[in-house]
């Protein structure tokens, strides 16, 4: 593997925090420290907006081919890199090599994608109602931004705002999760070496995340935060926008149903659970929270998904065979030891797992529940872990009413060969997304995002650049 790098990058440069300070980053599969990074203070992130503020000018008048081929570039120098990015992200995040690969292949094709983008920006001239004005209409970047991304998929979450924000002319800085902070601070080591101009992209690896970004988002230089995150903390930063009305996307939290109906091909709904459920260890937003399985196949579809989970090979993510890594710390499992736990208590039954296994590393074995009650916390609550918990149902209006009962709506699941009901069941349920007949709908390509308190905008896709451009009307009369 090639060098860590571990300091901040400010206008293009490697620096130390400016009081020196340095935070652990561990591995989660072994609970011992993997280095340490860079803890930076406010005069840090002032350092970093002064960059990005005074990059902002220049940047933004670049040839949007030439951001283009930075981000092409770039693209191709990630993917060159596969197996050394993918084993940083293991050792910071615990996820197997092989879903590593996986994220490095999904987070290159964000850049490929707006590559393709940036040269796309359109603008309008037209004639207004009255016949005699005209209307000029240009798009231009946003400006200066602030990016925080959380820890589950390091690499992803970063090229997915960075990304549109390159092609469409704006400038950043980055922070990333302090448990995450290495594949952060690689990209911007490929993004510098495939071109970026100094102060484009800058990264602040902080374990003070609130001293650090309220001055940012209260100065009234940053112009945009593009925030994925938790709900709780998306709400404390809306707030905090709001002072200097500074633009916002959040990509919030996530409680998804998976809806198995009766007519539906049940080796499809036990594969498409097992992504929907084990993709990343639980540990996504997309996660399916809720398995509401019709009851007339409600035990079959139990019995055939916890043999597929209890086959899963559980260990550190490096060694070859594992299928399910650590969780991300003894918080994450803790918490999904209190959700089982609660469950078992108001009756579910446990088809397989259930018991942390002694030993280091934040391990939870894949685990089933079935009979679980409608008021058990982890209704309501992400799960984040390898934990599906099964509900019946016998009606179509209650398992959408049941689905729909919740703030959040990032994603649905649906199972069904009715095409019919398929359309119709989509059209109902409060969600941005929903996957038919699959358990997995994350693809650059496609606007992914979410309503009610699960976001505000959309990432990826046509429209996740628009994010990042604010739109100029200039009038002209014409005699
Ligand atoms: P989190 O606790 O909300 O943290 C996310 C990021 O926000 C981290 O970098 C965190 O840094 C930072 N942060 C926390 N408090 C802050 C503050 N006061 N000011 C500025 N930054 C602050 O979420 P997480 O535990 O890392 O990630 C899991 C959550 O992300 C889940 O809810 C999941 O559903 C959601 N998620 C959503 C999407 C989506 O696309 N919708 C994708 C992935 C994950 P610190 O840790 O230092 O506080």
């Amino acid at each position: 593997m090639t060098e860590v790098l571990n300091q901040l990058f400010i206008g293009g440069a490697w620096v130390d925090a400016a009081d020196g300070a340095t935070m652990p980053v561990d591995d989660p599969a072994t609970g011992e420290i993997l280095c340490h990074v860079a803890d930076a203070g406010p005069k840090d992130a002032r350092l970093a907006e002064d960059a990005a503020v005074q990059a902002q000018v220049d940047w933004a008048r670049t040839a949007p081919r030439a951001r283009s081929e930075i981000l092409r570039r770039a693209y191709e120098l990630i993917l060159e890199r596969t197996d050394e990015l993918a084993h940083l992200m293991t050792s910071e995040m615990g996820k197997p090599l092989a879903e590593a690969r996986g994220e490095v292949a999904y987070a290159a094709e964000f850049f490929r994608w707006f590559s393709e983008e940036a040269v796309r920006i359109d603008g309008g001239y037209g004639t207004l109602p009255d016949g005699r004005n005209r209307m000029l209409l240009s798009r231009r970047p946003v400006g200066p931004c602030l990016l925080i991304t959380p820890w589950n998929f390091p690499l992803a979450m970063g090229t997915r705002k960075i990304g549109p924000a390159i092609a469409a002319g704006c400038t950043m800085i980055l922070k990333p999760a302090p448990q995450t902070p290495l594949s952060s601070l690689a990209l911007a080591g490929i993004l510098k070496e495939a071109g970026l101009p100094d102060g484009v992209l800058n990264v602040v690896t902080t374990s003070r995340a609130g001293e650090v970004c309220e001055p940012l988002l209260h100065g009234g230089r940053i112009r945009k935060l593009s925030f994925t995150g938790s709900t709780g903390v998306g709400r404390l930063l809306l707030a905090q926008s709001a002072e200097a009305v500074v633009r916002t996307s959040m990509e919030l939290g996530g409680n998804a149903p998976f809806i198995v109906f009766e007519d539906a091909d049940l080796d499809k709904a036990v594969d498409g659970a097992m992504v929907a459920k084990m993709r990343n260890m639980g540990e996504a937003c997309t996660a399916a929270n809720r398995f509401f399985v019709h009851s007339s196949v409600a035990e079959e579809f139990g019995r055939r998904l916890a043999e597929r989970m209890g086959a899963l090979v559980v260990g550190p993510g490096t060694r070859d065979g594992v299928d399910v890594g650590p969780l991300i710390d003894r918080v994450g499992r803790a918490k999904v030891e209190e959700l089982v736990a609660d469950a078992v208590e108001r009756g579910a039954r446990v088809l397989v797992g259930g018991r942390t296994p002694e030993g280091p590393g934040c391990f939870y074995p894949p685990t089933v529940l079935t009979d679980v009650a409608s008021d058990s916390r982890l209704m309501d609550t992400e799960i984040f872990g390898p934990v599906a918990a099964i509900l019946t149902f016998d009606d179509e209006d209650e398992v959408i009413r049941r689905a729909n009962d919740t703030p959040w709506g990032l994603v649905g699941y649906l199972f069904t060969e009715g095409l019919d009901r398929a359309l119709r069941i989509s059209e109902r349920l409060e969600v941005g997304m929903v996957g038919l007949n699959t358990g997995l709908v994350s693809n650059p390509a496609a606007p992914f995002g979410g309503v009610k308190q699960s976001g505000l905008g959309r990432e990826g896709g046509r429209v996740g650049i628009d994010e990042f451009l604010e739109y100029q009307y200039v009038a002209v009369p014409v005699r």
